[in-house]
């Protein structure tokens, strides 16, 4: 059974997605803080983590950077409020899985939680797909998220740059049209802006590239999409 966190301030909506999430199946923990959902998601490392951006004390987005610095592999869907576009690019930017805007149906809110869970199991173990693999001198693990150059420290990877760079590797040498890349790791629904997918191929190079400004593996094909060359 998949655990999903509910990390919302208020009450009602807490309430509601928690009695409607487990009438679906899911087994559910609240927290109603920021800090207080930092410490359940480090313990409980649930399979999704639904994370409200207006929270007292530690904010939804510095929860989330903590989340994916620490690498910890839960997906985070976030709760925004319409008028805050700017957190919704930043939550995705940090590594946010998709976004939700209040005020939602938790019926739709369900859905998106079935999306992001299924798009994880079929981008986090492609059949045959190696969970290691040697990119240059970077060691990536992707079943433990990160990645290592030479003999240096390990670097964490977000579950969606993971999934990108997994896709990616799984077509070496062979150009991924844009549509397709989008579709695979974002999936139908959650199409992002340009800006933010440009920012997520950038993180990864930095990550895996020897020279970022010049990369050699995750190359973009101008027009049409991105293509990965050893
Ligand atoms: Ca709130």
């Amino acid at each position: 059974m998949t655990t999903v966190l509910v990390v919302e301030d208020e009450e009602s909506i807490r309430v509601a997605l928690a009695d409607k999430l487990r009438t679906e199946g899911f087994q559910v923990e609240v927290a109603s803080g920021g800090l207080e959902g930092l410490e359940a998601a480090r313990r409980l490392r649930p399979g999704l983590v639904i994370l409200d951006l207006m929270l007292p004390g530690l904010p939804g987005l510095e929860v989330l950077r903590r989340l994916r610095s620490e690498a910890l592999p839960s997906a985070v869907i976030v709760l925004t409020a319409r008028d805050r576009e700017t957190d919704r690019v930043v939550g995705l930017e940090l590594g946010a899985d998709d976004y939700v805007t209040k005020p939602f149906s938790v019926r739709e809110l369900v859905a998106r939680v079935r999306a992001v869970l299924r798009r994880g199991e079929s981008a986090s173990a492609p059949a045959g797909a190696a969970e290691r693999v040697y990119i240059g001198d970077v060691e990536v693990d992707f079943a433990a998220y990160r990645a290592r150059r030479g003999a240096g420290e390990p670097v964490p990877l977000s579950p969606l740059e993971a999934r990108m760079l997994r896709y990616l590797v799984s077509r070496r040498g062979r150009v991924v049209p844009r549509d397709e890349f989008l579709n695979a790791v974002w999936g139908y629904q959650a199409y992002p802006t340009t800006r933010t997918v440009d920012f997520h191929v950038k993180n990864l190079r930095r990550k895996i590239e020897e020279d970022p400004s010049h990369p050699r593996h995750i190359v973009t094909v101008h027009g049409v999409g991105y293509r990965f060359d050893e």
